[in-house]
């Protein structure tokens, strides 16, 4: 997952209508001097790091001096420098030119950006009630800010003006991109609209920020909410040592010492659900997770869904699109809603075959086992880890110690290091975002700074679930002066215990991987406008760059260079990475079903063509029924908890990582070819995808590097589907 800080426009932009900056700033005081007592003790001496350098190496964000109370003023102030900005460019006596009103909009707004990349970072990683509250705040704030640049008359008009005479401008492609891009910002951001639409318009941005806000709150609170505590050992039958251990800690960590804590968090639910031979048990947690957000408390997503999915259909009529996907998809590859049910069709049918024969194939190892009744959804894990144990004599038990959490870092290193001659060294003088976070300071194959890295690899309360890269600076070039990128990588992996260091299974080695072809991403951006650097690429190519990353750890290669025993290092056996391969197909079924579902219901919620709040539940069930999904498999994420569409940039979008599954497996074809560490194929890599961001059109991109159009065979090759 990649998560974008900015979910409103990255747009730098500015409003200079002085009322709207009036009203907005009464608001904020009010806010401040009304929930914020703190604000108050905040004495003249104070400094706000966020108003100076920050004086950092790197001028990475001063984390050991940022406090809660600087965030407020700092975004005050930084919004009131942005709309200053914005006045400076729409009031130019000069005609408008690219520089004077393209250029200096995408530069405008850079002590904000600068602001929210450390705050949303935060309220990501490491959050509390006060800052969930400033967040809550600044939602309705930021996103009227934001209209008020958009729906600028006068700053409309040079924009306009500029893109009606672009033929005579004599742009490079870049410029010509920023120029399109921002011209069409501006159209669907509604510049064309009447101003009872634009009033319209404002509201319901207004408050989807503040509902997206709010289901990411939510989930976050539903997540910490949910806990099974056991303290009777019989009720860990079947639970390997390590899961006993993870259980143990946990339980310690919440003072319940000499007991144990199983909960919603990945690495503690899944191999509870994949080794409990209790059936109940399973069924309790099973529960707890797939009713996240449907508990009817406080922190219920329901209506908050549904009241989401309304608005976007509202905000996609006013601005022209039948539907919010039709909104969306126009800025994608697939551009059309049918195109995205083409791909998902491609897969459906073969998928919910395999799926019922993997069904069968369980059902019989349940009756081996002596239960009786039909097999359900928590059910699925424990038989499928047994019966992987029987036909591959493989499971995550046998194969963690070979994945230490270092060592597999320095093995994803080693893989940079080949493709692209990267080196990455540990600093211990940088400011961290969090104490148990990592950085590392990366050069590019000529020694030169390339960019600073973070990783944040352990689970805690106050830290969202999932994995994700993000920034807290990204590349671009000011004045000829390059300003290098800091990245930072989010996971939730097992923390080490006692004399036990973290150990991974292979998703999550897998995972690792992804999160940093993202990075490289970022980290390799050779971009001058911020606003198309890095990551600033449509949805269903931004998971090109991170799952083309996962294919290097199935090379054995590879995988023998970093798969060590964690006690003997000795290297991952011959006959264990061969059953790794021959597995590779297995269960493949159930996660093509379990992904695919998900990606038609956020097609389902988004292709809704009136503005009627549905009941959230009876909705989905009928959208899963329609596709016919099996009962024994859950639909990867259920509505209140499926937090990429409703909280983060995916909706209408969670297809993306099925598409970019053809674009990778095709890309990756190359490196077969030609080679696993082929520099020539590597180099073309890094020129034509990893330092373009969003500069030119992706399939032109893609089409540079691969000589030709993506084929979808390897990707259903990959999968057993074909
Ligand atoms: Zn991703």
């Amino acid at each position: 997952m990649l998560r974008k800080i900015f979910n409103f426009d990255s747009i730098r932009n500015k409003w200079a209508e002085k009322m709207k900056i009036l009203l907005i700033l009464t608001v904020l005081a009010l806010t401040i001097s009304s929930c914020n007592t703190n604000q108050k003790k905040m004495t003249s001496e104070e400094i706000n790091p966020f108003f100076s350098e920050f004086g950092t190496p790197f001028e990475v964000p001063a984390f050991d001096k940022i406090k809660t109370i600087h965030f407020m003023p700092a975004i005050l102030e930084a919004i009131k420098k942005h709309s200053e900005e914005i006045g400076t460019i729409v009031n130019n006596p000069e005609l408008p030119t690219f520089e004077n009103t393209i250029e200096a909009k995408e530069r405008s707004g850079s002590l904000l950006t600068r602001v929210s990349n450390v705050f949303y970072n935060l309220t990501g990683t490491n959050t509390n009630d006060e800052l969930q509250k400033i967040a809550q705040d600044l939602a309705p704030v930021l996103s009227a800010h934001y209209d008020n640049i958009k729906l600028n008359k006068e700053l409309f008009i040079r924009v306009k003006t500029v893109y009606e005479n672009k033929e005579n401008l004599n742009l490079n492609p870049e410029q010509q991109m920023l120029l399109e891009k921002t011209y069409r910002d501006f159209v669907r951001g509604g510049a064309n609209l009447n101003e009872d639409d634009q009033e319209i318009l404002r509201k319901v941005n207004q408050e989807l920020a503040v509902m997206t806000t709010k289901f990411g709150d939510n989930l976050l609170a539903e997540t910490n909410d949910f806990k099974l505590v056991i303290d009777n050992e019989a009720d860990l039958t079947g639970l390997p040592e390590f899961v006993r251990e993870t259980g143990r800690g946990d339980a310690k960590a919440a003072g319940l010492e000499g007991k144990w804590l199983f909960t919603l968090d990945k690495p503690s639910l899944i191999p509870f659900l994949q080794y409990s031979s209790k059936r109940d048990l399973r069924k309790k947690i099973f529960m707890g997770y797939i009713n996240m957000g449907n508990n009817n408390n406080d922190h219920d997503n329901k209506s908050i869904a549904s009241r989401i999915a309304a608005l976007r259909v509202r905000k996609a009529n006013l601005l022209g699109f039948k539907t919010w996907a039709h909104f969306v998809l126009e800025e994608n590859m697939a551009k059309t809603p049918e195109m995205v049910y083409e791909l998902m069709n491609q897969v459906w049918n073969a998928a919910q075959i395999k799926a019922r024969e993997e069904k069968t194939e369980l059902e019989k190892m349940m009756e081996a086992d002596g239960v009786s009744g039909k097999l359900e959804a928590w059910d699925w894990w424990y038989y499928a880890e047994k019966l992987r144990k029987q036909k591959y004599d493989l499971n995550d038990e046998i194969l963690k110690p070979y994945f230490e959490l270092f060592s597999v870092r320095q093995g994803m290193f080693d893989v940079a290091n080949k493709l692209f001659g990267l080196t990455f060294k540990e600093r211990f003088d940088i400011p961290k975002p969090h104490e148990d976070a990592f950085v590392f300071e990366v050069f590019d194959d000529d020694g030169t700074h390339q960019a600073i890295l973070f990783m944040d690899f352990f689970p805690r309360a106050s830290k969202k679930s999932g994995a994700w890269m993000s920034s807290y600076r990204d590349q671009s070039k000011i004045n000829g002066k390059n300003i290098t990128p800091i990245i930072t990588m989010v996971m939730n992996f097992s923390k080490p215990i006692g004399d036990t260091p973290s150990l991974l299974t292979f998703e999550e080695v897998s995972t690792l991987f992804h999160e940093f072809g993202h990075a490289l991403h970022g980290m390799l951006s050779d971009c001058t406008y911020e606003m198309l650097s890095g990551t600033s690429v449509s949805r269903d190519f931004v998971e090109l760059p991170s799952q083309i990353m996962e294919n290097w750890v199935g090379e054995p290669e590879v995988l023998q260079s970093f798969a060590k025993h964690y006690k003997t290092g000795e290297p991952i056996p011959e006959n264990l990475f061969k059953k790794i391969k021959a597995s590779q197909h297995f269960n493949q079924g159930f996660a093509t079903v379990e992904f695919t579902a998900a990606a038609f219901l956020d097609m389902s919620w988004h292709t809704i063509t009136d503005t009627v709040v549905r009941e959230t539940l009876s909705f989905e069930s009928g959208e899963l029924n329609k596709i016919g999904l099996m009962p024994e498999i859950v639909v990867r994420y259920r509505t209140p908890y499926f937090s990429h569409i409703f909280a983060g940039g995916y909706s209408a979008g969670y297809y993306s990582y099925q598409w970019a599954e053809v674009l990778d497996a095709d890309a990756f074809e190359a490196f077969r070819e030609k080679g696993l560490f082929d520099k020539a194929t590597a180099t073309s890599f890094r020129k034509n995808i990893l330092e373009k961001g969003g500069t030119e059109d992706p399939m032109k991109l893609y089409i540079q590097f691969r000589g030709a159009d993506p084929k979808s065979e390897p990707m259903l090759k990959r999968k057993g589907l074909n």
